[in-house]
């Protein structure tokens, strides 16, 4: 049992997964693990295959699993189901995720599958194929103002799980 809970924020490109777990590490002080920033990092020049893959969930396994991390990444599946107490699959209008996207340099293809995935909310049945309904969190971030409200809802769900836990 951990005293102190890990939580994966996903969803698609743009959502603004990166900026609230920022927000979220900065209010509890848990390590924020940005999954594609370090893929980047890890000189992946000719993208994602399978050894990666491993090599990166091994160096994740020591850091997450024990609780109190942070992960952000743009899919849940390849997670094993036991690192996290809490999954947030953030969410965005289609337009305003159009225009951050856009803002991003996405054009053609890229912007419309995005946009599209948003749409089919195909990160959150990614998350349903993947982890109990119970601890799934869908959270909407159009605005500044939701975005405050997600980090009091995930600051006030940390508190709760060290009371149930400690
Ligand atoms: P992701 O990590 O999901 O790709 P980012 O955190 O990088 O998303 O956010 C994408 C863009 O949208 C950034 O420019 C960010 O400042 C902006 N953004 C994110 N969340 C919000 C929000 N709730 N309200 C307004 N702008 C936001
Ligand atoms: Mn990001």
């Amino acid at each position: 049992m951990r005293s102190q809970p890990s939580i994966l924020i996903t969803g698609t490109p743009g959502v603004g997964k990166t900026t609230l777990c920022e927000l979220v590490s900065a209010a509890t002080g848990y390590p924020h693990y940005n999954v594609s920033q370090m893929a980047k990092d890890g000189n992946m020049l000719d993208g994602w295959d399978e050894e990666y893959q491993t090599h990166l969930l091994d160096e994740l396994e020591p850091l997450v699993h024990p609780g109190g991390a942070i992960v952000d990444y743009h899919g849940c599946e390849l997670f094993p189901k036991r690192w996290f107490d809490l999954v947030v699959v953030l969410c965005a209008d289609n337009t305003v995720l159009y225009d951050r996207l856009s803002a991003r340099g996405y054009t053609g293809k890229k912007l419309s599958d995005n946009v599209e995935s948003e749409i089919m909310q195909v990160i959150l049945q990614e998350a349903h194929e993947s982890y109990d309904a119970e601890i799934i969190l869908h959270l909407e971030n159009d605005t500044t103002e939701q975005m405050e409200q997600n980090v009091q809802t995930i600051s006030e769900w940390i508190a709760q799980y060290k009371l149930k836990h400690a």
